[in-house]
């Protein structure tokens, strides 16, 4: 936003490097991220079982490899070398994935404005780097059907929000929930969005999307 990282306005920012991402590894992968030396010591921790780490140590004596001195209960959480790999050289050319995304959705956003119930429009001084391309659409699973049958892959990102999940449900909810996000899932769909997606093949899908008829 205005050119700032996230981490100027947050503590610690999370990101998924799951395949279909803007930087994604060939399995499964993510990062967190801070500016603060004793949160990014903690995570380190958390990530390898609850390890001892520097704050750990002071003022205790521990003759062998602190990660098998565990201080908390952690997680196995290590991102593995072979993802790492792939990152490092993705990251070479995370910008122009960010670009190319963009002028996909610009595409998208000019083909279809006139012909879903919305686009999505990123707000001004604003950079989305398109980790998906959703769109509204108010007849939204007979859309989806129609552009299974024209081999165009759609996905609803996601059919149950949050805090209606049945792991969820032994919480307390205000009464109307969550009326935006309950709305929503019942009208959202997502286009195929990825750099190797030729104009062709994004035009073919736009065709698809003005074919429907509700
Ligand atoms: C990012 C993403 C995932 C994976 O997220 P993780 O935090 O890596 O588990 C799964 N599904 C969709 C649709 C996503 O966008």
């Amino acid at each position: 936003i205005n050119g700032q990282h996230p981490l100027t306005w947050a503590d610690v920012t999370t990101t998924s490097f799951f395949p279909a991402k803007p930087l994604g590894c060939y399995g499964d992968g993510g990062a967190v991220l801070t500016n603060d030396d004793k949160l990014a010591q903690l995570m380190d921790s958390i990530r390898v079982h609850g390890k001892a780490v520097g704050v750990d140590l002071e003022g205790r004596t521990f003759d062998h490899d602190p990660k098998y001195l565990n201080m908390r209960i952690g997680l196995n959480s290590r991102l593995d070398t072979i993802q790492a790999a792939v990152l490092i050289e993705k990251l070479n050319v995370f910008g122009q994935e960010i670009e190319w995304r963009n002028r996909i959705a610009k595409r998208y956003n000019d083909a279809l404005r006139a012909h879903v119930a919305k686009v999505p429009d990123v707000p001004a001084g604003n950079i989305s780097n398109w980790a998906q391309y959703t769109i509204e659409h108010p007849d939204r699973d007979a859309l989806a059907a129609h552009l299974k049958e024209q081999g165009v892959p759609t996905a609803v990102y996601y059919p149950i929000p949050l805090h209606m999940q049945p792991a969820y449900e032994m919480f307390p909810r205000v009464a109307g929930g969550l009326p935006e996000t309950e709305r929503l899932m019942d009208v959202v769909i997502s286009l195929p969005m990825h750099s190797d997606l030729d104009e062709a093949t994004q035009d073919k899908i736009i065709a698809a999307v003005l074919s429907f008829k509700a």
